[in-house]
């Protein structure tokens, strides 16, 4: 990366925080600038790394609730097999041994924009992070469909990596041939804009080699 680069993009992330109101006058900054990134998904844990890399003599600190992330992106190849959710179990050792990324674990939960700093739920109680600039990169939360309309146990959407893409995967290979697959396209804005064109492929791409590997059984069976 050279310098130029380099200068654009800590004027790009000095932007975003100067319009979210969450960096202050130079008055609070130290000698060794205090970056809190908060959320560990991959838009929080790329900028903690560069930021890294990059940044020169910078002190970052992620925030992230959960010990591990589970890759959305790769989630599909779980639902068909090709996968276990272990090889999409992401760990944050890389971030903190190689990159010396600081992590904390807990949630955020309160920005004190005027005082520069950040409040954050831990598992031992509440902790206020001081910072310079704040980041923030807790993606997106789903929207509850209304009550009774959706049972997530029947009908997994499964569009966060998790319990639910396993048990779409576990539907999946439990079903017959005279079963049909329905899936909808949620509404905007959503994770990922391919996401659901890029699971039909899947998912048709599997039931049809799963059907025809069923044929070849049946048929094989037949001849004997
Ligand atoms: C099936 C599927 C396939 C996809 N395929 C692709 C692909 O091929 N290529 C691609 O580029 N993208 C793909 N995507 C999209 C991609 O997964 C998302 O764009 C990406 O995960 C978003 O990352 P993020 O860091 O913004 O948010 P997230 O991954 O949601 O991460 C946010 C993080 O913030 C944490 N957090 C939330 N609130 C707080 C808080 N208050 N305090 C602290 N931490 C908090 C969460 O625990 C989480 O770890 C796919 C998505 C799906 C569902």
């Amino acid at each position: 990366m050279n310098n130029f680069q380099r200068r654009k993009f800590l004027k790009t992330l000095g932007a975003v925080a100067a319009v979210s109101a969450l960096s202050k006058g130079r008055s609070t900054a130290t000698a060794t600038p205090r970056v809190v990134v908060v959320g560990g998904g991959f838009g929080g844990a790329t900028v903690a790394k560069y930021l890294r890399l990059w940044g020169g003599n910078v002190n970052v600190t992620l925030v992230e609730p959960n010990p591990t992330h589970y890759s959305c992106i790769l989630s599909n190849l779980v639902v068909t097999g090709a996968l276990g959710m272990g090889s999409i179990n992401l760990n944050y050792d890389t971030l903190r041994n190689l990159y010396g990324v600081n992590l904390l674990a807990g949630k955020a939960i309160a920005i004190d924009g005027a005082g520069n700093k950040l409040t954050v739920s831990t598992s031992t109680g509440n902790v206020t992070l001081p910072y310079d600039h704040l980041v923030l990169s807790p993606g997106i939360d789903f929207v509850p469909p209304p009550a009774g309309y959706w049972n997530s146990s029947l009908t997994p959407h499964a569009w966060q990596a998790g319990s639910e893409t396993t048990l779409l995967k576990n539907q999946l290979a439990a079903m017959r041939n005279d079963e049909l697959f329905v899936m909808t396209v949620p509404k905007s804005p959503y994770r990922c804009p391919p996401g659901p064109s890029e699971r039909a492929c899947v998912v048709a791409d599997y039931l049809k080699r799963k059907k025809s590997r069923w044929l070849e059984s049946h048929s094989a069976g037949c001849q004997r």
